[in-house]
């Protein structure tokens, strides 16, 4: 066993986790911190008993090869029974079936028909589109929001319909413009 002592000392450095455990202060704690508005900024906070690294090694354990520290409820703490090692691939799946099942939702003119299985970290769904067309969409894609900029919205036919519109209503301009003459 290699020696563990409590903060921030030289001898802890090489232990898998440690640099894991002290990022995570600056992203909780200092609002200079670049990803401190996903973090502490959201009320993100360290349980203080992680406030000390012996604790944090006790409960997590060291940090396993190609996996981040992930937090089972991604809007609770850093704490005991909400963190465990994850790959990239079990933290999306995690968040997705968990807190982002879409299934039946509608965004637009599409509606969520189910998920996509596969094996990388984008969760995908197929959706179908008030035209008929059916359209594999990238979940990241699928926000509830008023904006339509960037976000999938349809199959493709919404732009097309905007720019029918967009010509209508010139061509009516137009009319009206003779008719005003
Ligand atoms: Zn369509």
């Amino acid at each position: 066993m290699r020696p563990v002592t409590t903060g921030h000392q030289r001898s802890n450095y090489g232990i898998p986790g440690f640099f894991t455990w002290a990022g995570l202060f600056p992203r909780c704690y200092n609002e200079r911190s670049r990803f401190f508005y996903r973090y502490g900024g959201r009320g993100i906070r360290v349980c203080e008993r992680w406030h000390t690294f012996a604790n944090f090694l006790a409960d997590m354990g060291e940090k396993p090869d190609g996996k981040t520290l992930d937090r089972i409820d991604n809007d609770g703490d850093y704490e005991p029974g909400n963190c465990r090692w994850a790959t990239a691939i079990e933290q999306r799946e995690n968040r997705s079936d968990k807190f982002r099942d879409l299934t039946g939702g509608t965004f637009g003119y599409l509606a969520v028909m189910a998920r996509v299985s596969s094996k990388t970290p984008s969760v995908k769904w197929i959706c179908r589109c008030i035209c008929g067309t059916e359209k594999i969409v990238s979940g990241s894609n699928l926000v509830p929001t008023e904006r339509v900029t960037r976000l999938t919205r349809s199959c493709g036919c919404l732009g097309k319909r905007m720019k029918a519109w967009a010509h209508y209503a010139r061509l009516g301009t137009l009319r009206k413009a003779t008719v005003d003459i």
